[in-house]
Formats: structure tokens, sequence, C-alpha cells
């Protein structure tokens, strides 16, 4: 087991214990594919190239350890949204941008959650839902608003809870109603992305961490 870097982690990563790193890379190897940077990007990619097509060499380098960018310090949430909400995104981008960016999303979350369930990734993951509670008269009508575009849009999966409905989720006397979305997952991004890192090297990728890449020579190979 090899300690924490010095600079400073997220609470994510520095509650997660002992971690088992991966070498550094020394010397020099020769892979189809190098990818820079272990986040979600780098070592999803890893494991999917593999998994796609398992007699190429992958290998992956990160900088400090597997999670120490956004990755492992983010929100926890798998949720659809995009930007800023329906109205302002619609206004920014079109109704057709909002449809197909929507459809994307609900992809990914639901590629998110088959991807943990398939590979058994022990990230505390759960399925609360997404509530946007309202707590003014003007929010509710922003919401119906909201709603009222989305279903125009034959967007699915998103209602109006009236007060009581909203209320029997969580219970407070602020709240006059309520957007609810089912698709919204929970999850410990640290966990995940160490997770995820076994499943590429279960898969035969490499990781190398505490890896910086100083230099990318674009070129064909020689
Ligand atoms: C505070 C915060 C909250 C967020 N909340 C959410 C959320 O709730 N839900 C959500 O879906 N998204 C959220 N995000 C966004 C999400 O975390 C990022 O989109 C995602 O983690 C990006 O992954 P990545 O692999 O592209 O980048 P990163 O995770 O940043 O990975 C890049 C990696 O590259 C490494 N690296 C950099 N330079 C080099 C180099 N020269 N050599 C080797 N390695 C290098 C870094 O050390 C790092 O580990 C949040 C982001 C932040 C910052």
């Amino acid at each position: 087991m090899t300690a924490f870097p010095k600079s400073p982690l997220s609470l994510w990563l520095a509650e997660y214990g002992p971690y088992q790193e991966e070498p550094p890379l020394t010397g020099n190897i020769d892979v189809d594919v190098a990818i820079v940077g272990g986040g979600f990007t780098g070592i999803a990619t890893a494991h999917t190239l593999k998994k796609e097509q398992p007699s190429l060499s992958v290998a992956v380098l990160e900088h400090e350890v597997v999670g120490y960018g956004a990755s492992g310090r983010n929100g926890s949430f798998a949720m659809t949204v995009v930007g800023l909400g329906f109205s302002v995104m619609a206004m920014l981008k079109g109704k057709q941008f909002v449809k197909d960016a929507h459809a994307y999303m609900e992809r990914a979350v639901d590629g998110l959650e088959e991807l943990i369930r398939e590979n058994n990734l022990q990230c505390d993951y759960t399925r609360p839902g997404f509530l946007r509670m309202a707590t003014s008269p003007s929010f509710v009508k922003r919401i119906h608003h909201e709603i009222d575009l989305v279903q125009k849009l034959g967007i699915g999966g998103i209602e109006w809870l009236e007060r009581d409905a909203a209320r029997e989720k969580v219970n407070s006397e602020m709240y006059l109603g309520a957007m609810w979305e089912p698709r919204l997952g929970l999850l410990n991004p640290a966990k995940l992305v160490r997770e995820e890192k076994r499943l590429a090297l279960e898969r035969g990728a490499m990781v190398y961490e505490r890896t910086p890449v100083e230099e990318i020579r674009r070129g064909a190979k020689v």
C-alpha cells in the first residue's frame, strides 16, 4: 500500500482509505493506444477499448493517482440535466438540441447504471431520483413552464408533483410542489473511478500512476 500524494485530495479520495497504486512507468513501452489521464474519460476509454477489441494494447498514463482530477472530486450525481435547464437551453440552442441532448443524457445515466450492475462496481450506487422543489408561487410557475416545454418536445419521465405528493418525498412546509424525475443516480465518484480502473486492469489494460506525460508527438508511427 502506498500513501496518498502530498497535494490536497478531495474528501471522496481521502475518505476511501488505503489505496493500491499501480507502479509508475519506467523505461519505454510500445502500445496501440496510450491514454493521457486516469479520470473517468481515460479509464472508461481503456476498459471499453479492451472490451471491444481485446487484442489492442492499451496503457493509461496518470500524472498523480487515478481519480485525482475532477473525477475524484465531483458532486456524485448521475443525472440528465444539460446546461441551464430546458427553457434556457431551448432559447440558446434550439428545441431539437434540447431533445437530442436529453435523449443522450438518458442513455448516459442508464448506461452507467448498466455498467455498474454488470460489472458489480462497488461505488455505493443508489437511484433516489431528482426532485426540483418549488418554494414560491413564481417558482411553481417556472417549473410548470419547464414541464409544458418538456411535454411539447415529447420527452417522457418528468412530471409535476402536487404539494402533498412532493411532501411525501421530502416533508417540509416550504414545498409547494416539485418537478420529479426518477432517472437520477447517486454514487461515490472516487470508488467508481477506482472500480473502473480494476475493470480496465482485469480486461488487460495497463495503468501507470505517478506518470506525468511531458510531451506528445503527433505523426505517423515509425
Ligand atoms: C466540483 C465538481 C463537481 C462535479 N459534479 C459532477 C456531478 O455531480 N455529476 C457529473 O456528471 N459530473 C460532475 N462534474 C464533472 C465531472 O467530474 C467531469 O466531467 C469528469 O470527471 C471529467 O473526467 P475526465 O476524465 O475527463 O477528467 P479528470 O477527472 O480531470 O481526469 C484528468 C486526469 O488527467 C490527469 N493528467 C492531467 N495532465 C496530465 C499529464 N500531463 N500526464 C498524465 N496525466 C495527466 C489528471 O491528474 C487527472 O487525473 C463535476 C466536476 C467538478 C470539478
